[in-house]
């Protein structure tokens, strides 16, 4: 049996100390503020909306959510973004993917200012991630970091597979993991023997939203894997949430695992928090804290 990497505790402590810091900061009249846009009524875009605001207060930061109708035009968002950009009480502002069709993500993605980028997802914050220069780093990929470091320590010439290459989870995965000096493999969907290839590696962090596709008997023994996946699943009737791994059969093998619900989950809400704080410490020009 593998040892269970209980991300929520992480999370929650992560959280406490980014309440710390909001205190501090608060004695110098900083209040960290952060801006949630959601346009429509995607289901699980609401709740996630729901969440960061809840979390955002428990810190205590200042929170703005606004909700936009699904028919908003680019413009009407564009301006939106445009006053958050020119509005000093927000230090962070994230546009809750996806958008509805009539709305070119990647331009509402490159119209924030860099600086309130929390999500990590600006064209200037990715090419300063990959050229190893400060920035803010899309918080998925972050919190998954935050989980191999505390569970491996140094990561220093292990084999890493990342399983999926989007731009929000797989990339950004890839460039933090080549930044803690692995040698990374990123497979796909055209990725020819992906089980072969999975067999090869000390970490497996699967991103592919295809509930429990990475099965048990892939993961090399003693492997370390971290399951990023969210799949909604109806199993014997009951409406379930899995991984992208078939939990029960890996935790016979791996190391350690992170369970889905409570293992990457938790760690994005609080990286998004943990962006925010350190977009204020930056535009406030005020030491960052260090975490990890
Ligand atoms: P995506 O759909 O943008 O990308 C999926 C990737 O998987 C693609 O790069 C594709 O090439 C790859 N893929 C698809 N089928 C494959 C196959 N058969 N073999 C190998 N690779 C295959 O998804 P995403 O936004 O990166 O999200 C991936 C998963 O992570 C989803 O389940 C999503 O819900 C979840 N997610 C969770 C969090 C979190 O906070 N825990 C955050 C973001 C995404």
């Amino acid at each position: 049996m593998s040892k269970l990497i209980n991300g929520k505790e992480f999370a929650d402590k992560l959280c406490e100390k980014i309440a710390v810091e909001v205190k501090k900061l608060k004695k110098k009249n900083i209040k960290p503020g952060l801006a949630v846009v959601r346009v429509g009524e995607d289901p699980a875009s609401t709740v996630y909306v729901n969440m960061k605001a809840k979390k955002t207060e428990e810190v205590g930061m200042h929170s703005v959510t606004k909700i936009l109708e699904e028919n908003t035009s680019q413009e009407e968002l564009l301006k939106i973004v445009e006053d958050l950009n020119n509005d000093d009480s927000i230090n962070g502002i994230l546009v809750q993917l996806p958008l509805p069709k009539q709305i070119n993500e990647d331009s509402v993605i490159n119209s924030i200012n860099p600086d309130k980028d929390v999500d990590g997802f600006h064209a200037i914050n990715t090419g300063r991630m990959w050229s190893n220069i400060d920035s803010l780093v899309p918080c998925t990929p972050l919190g998954c970091k935050m989980l191999l470091l505390d569970e491996l320590k140094d990561l220093t010439g292990k084999k890493a597979i990342i399983i999926g290459r989007s731009n929000i989870v797989g990339k950004p995965m890839a460039a933090l993991l080549i930044g803690e000096s692995c040698t990374v493999t990123i497979a796909h969907s055209r990725t020819k023997n992906l089980e072969d290839e999975v067999k090869k590696n000390d970490i497996v962090v699967a991103a592919v939203g295809v509930p429990e596709m990475i099965k048990g008997s892939w993961i090399k023994a003693g492997a370390t894997v971290i399951d990023v996946g969210i799949n909604r699943i109806e199993k014997d009737g009951k409406k379930k949430l899995v991984g992208d791994v078939e939990f029960d059969e890996a935790e016979k093998i791996a190391g350690a695992i992170t369970p889905v619900p409570g293992g990457v989950g938790p760690m994005t809400i609080a990286c998004l928090l943990h962006n925010t704080l350190i977009a204020t410490c930056r535009i406030n020009k005020i030491e960052i804290p260090k975490f990890f």
